[in-house]
């Protein structure tokens, strides 16, 4: 295994139904070098949902992690906060966080050597199809398809790369790919994705931890409502 002396953290963000959990864990089962790390979320969990899927805890818990400075980054996403603790990956291996626009947004600053993938679904039909089969109700759906169009846009302006989910084998090869030159390149994932405005990070910085809470978290995005 190649021991490095900082992981890669890789992050993979995207719309709600573009398939991001699927993608990140057949990606974690084909690849012994990453590591998925495992958000807390104050959401309750789904019928038939994992119960590992998150930590799962009130928000009186949560608030508690974030004043111990025990999230690398957190958000509140339509009325929950979700938030990914400092990571600790075992020695040697990169990580991979599944996580929203918001704390895509803050990796950026906090991580500038953090590779950001953004998943999109083929169409918002098929997106809608694969909301509704995790038993969303309606109008949680309607309002994930709603931040959907403003998380795509806000997206692709600072994603390094663009997958579009059109069937899971065909995504997971095209982000294994994208993490495979990321590692041989030192840094880079090809050319930067159409309308990026990310400018390529020149050295790797060194790991940092943040101190401060996040700037601004919302419960929707700016043209979800
Ligand atoms: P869901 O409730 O559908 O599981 O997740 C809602 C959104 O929160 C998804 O876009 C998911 O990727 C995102 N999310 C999950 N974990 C985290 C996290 O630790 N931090 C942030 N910022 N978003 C997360």
């Amino acid at each position: 295994m190649d021991v490095r002396s900082a992981p890669v953290i890789f992050v993979l963000f995207g719309p709600g139904g573009a398939g991001k959990g699927t993608v990140a864990d057949h990606l974690v089962a084909n690849d012994p070098d990453l590591w998925l790390s495992r958000s807390w979320t104050t959401r309750p969990r789904r019928p038939g949902e994992r119960d590992d899927a998150y930590v799962f805890v009130d928000r009186a818990a949560f608030e508690e992690h974030i004043a111990a400075g025990g999230f690398f980054e957190w958000a509140e996403f339509l009325g929950n906060l979700y938030g990914t603790p400092v990571p600790d990956p075992p020695p040697g291996r990169d990580v991979l966080l599944e996580i929203d626009l918001q704390g895509a947004q803050q990796v950026r600053r906090l991580r500038p050597d953090a590779a950001l993938i953004l998943l999109l679904p083929p169409s918002t039909e098929a997106q809608e199809e694969r909301l509704r089969a995790r038993g969303d109700d309606e109008g949680h759906i309607a309002k994930r398809l709603r931040a959907g169009r403003a998380e795509e846009r806000e997206g692709r302006a600072i994603a390094d790369a663009v997958v579009v989910n059109r069937d899971i084998p065909q995504a997971t090869a095209e982000v294994a790919g994208i993490v495979g030159r990321y590692r041989s390149d030192a840094g880079t994932v090809g050319e930067p994705a159409e309308g990026s405005e990310n400018p390529r990070p020149q050295a790797p910085p060194t790991p940092r931890v943040p101190t401060a809470p996040p700037t601004s978290p919302t419960d929707d995005h700016p043209e979800g409502q």
